[in-house]
């Protein structure tokens, strides 16, 4: 057992307690820690139905049912890493311009760390600040973005910074280098047919949900992990990835899309043994949620990546 650990729940039961994320100590430090998890509770970007500022709170609570070993990995997430919860951002409510401010300055102690941050959203938004900050101290990264909405206009209601708009910013500041990067799930109406014209002059590869559902798993797998491979990759995970059947709980939720055994599967297979900077889950809004079924998918994503996290950790074999 590392420094920092999960209370152990079978001598203080997982029902029981302060709700950090896992369980963990709520200690903001980055030394000795592998992973942190950071909670970055802002909506200002909400295109439709907003409450999202909701979320790191809700998938704290819900990850209290989570525990340590993943048998499909074999590994103990922490015999091999030691993760704290680190709190939250303090955004500014209402106030895109200055949260993100605040978003790059929080973050950017973490990505310059040895600890990979566990960030929790918050709508979409939030990521172009989170990879101003990756940048930072990483230079142009990859990334691997599961979402139903490509999410690079370059302006709504002629605003540049809504959770419509990160990956359009992200490719314009230099942040991403798109001809590494991939976005997988893309599905679902749009406003007119050009949507995806930017991304794809970029070389910005949309492998969307139809594509996906028609090629299957394995070979999606593929096509991924020959695109990141041996680049830094950073993982944004919009949860409405998800069909509308599985997560109720999410602002702009789209059908047609993919199981939370399909989410595990990807995310699993796609970053073991990838260099792996940090990842986001986003957009979870618990007030719509049913039986918590939007927080245990993320949570359950989450528990994945960091399964990853200690297998990359102990020497991946894939
Ligand atoms: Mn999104
Ligand atoms: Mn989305």
């Amino acid at each position: 057992m590392r420094s920092h650990a999960p209370v152990n729940s079978l001598v203080s039961p997982r029902f029981s307690g302060i709700s950090t994320f896992m369980r963990l100590p709520a200690v903001r430090t980055l030394t000795d820690v592998d992973f942190v998890v950071v909670g970055v509770p802002f909506d200002t970007g909400t295109s439709y139905r907003p409450g999202c500022r909701f979320g790191p709170r809700a998938i704290r609570e819900a990850s209290s049912i989570l525990k340590a070993y993943n048998p499909v990995l074999e590994v103990d997430i922490f015999e091999q890493c030691a993760g704290v919860d680190y709190g939250d951002i303090d955004i500014v409510p209402g106030y895109q311009e200055k949260s993100y401010e605040r978003i790059t300055a929080g973050l950017a102690p973490i990505f310059a760390s040895s600890a990979i941050p566990i960030i929790l959203g918050g709508d979409h938004s939030i990521t172009l600040a989170t990879l101003r900050a990756a940048a930072k101290a990483h230079g142009p990264v990859s990334l691997l973005h599961f979402d139903s909405h490509s999410d690079t206009a370059s302006e709504y209601f002629g605003e540049r910074y809504n959770h419509g708009t990160p990956f359009y910013w992200a490719i314009e500041e230099g942040l991403i280098n798109p001809k590494t990067s991939i976005q997988v799930g893309i599905r679902g109406p749009l406003y007119d047919g050009n949507c995806y014209d930017y991304p794809r002059q970029k070389g910005l590869e949309i492998l969307s949900g139809w594509e996906l559902h028609d090629i299957g798993l394995e070979r999606a797998i593929t096509r991924i992990r020959d695109k990141i491979a041996n680049t830094k990759v950073f993982l944004t995970f919009d949860i409405d990835f998800l069909d509308a059947a599985f997560v109720p709980g999410t602002g702009t939720p789209e059908i047609g899309g993919f199981s939370s055994y399909e989410a595990l599967k990807l995310v699993q297979a796609s970053c073991l043994g990838q260099h792996m900077i940090g990842m986001d889950l986003v957009e979870v809004l618990p007030s719509l949620d049913t039986a918590e079924i939007t927080s245990l998918a993320a949570c359950g994503i989450i528990h994945e990546f960091l399964s990853v996290l200690a297998c990359n950790k102990r020497g991946a074999t894939v």
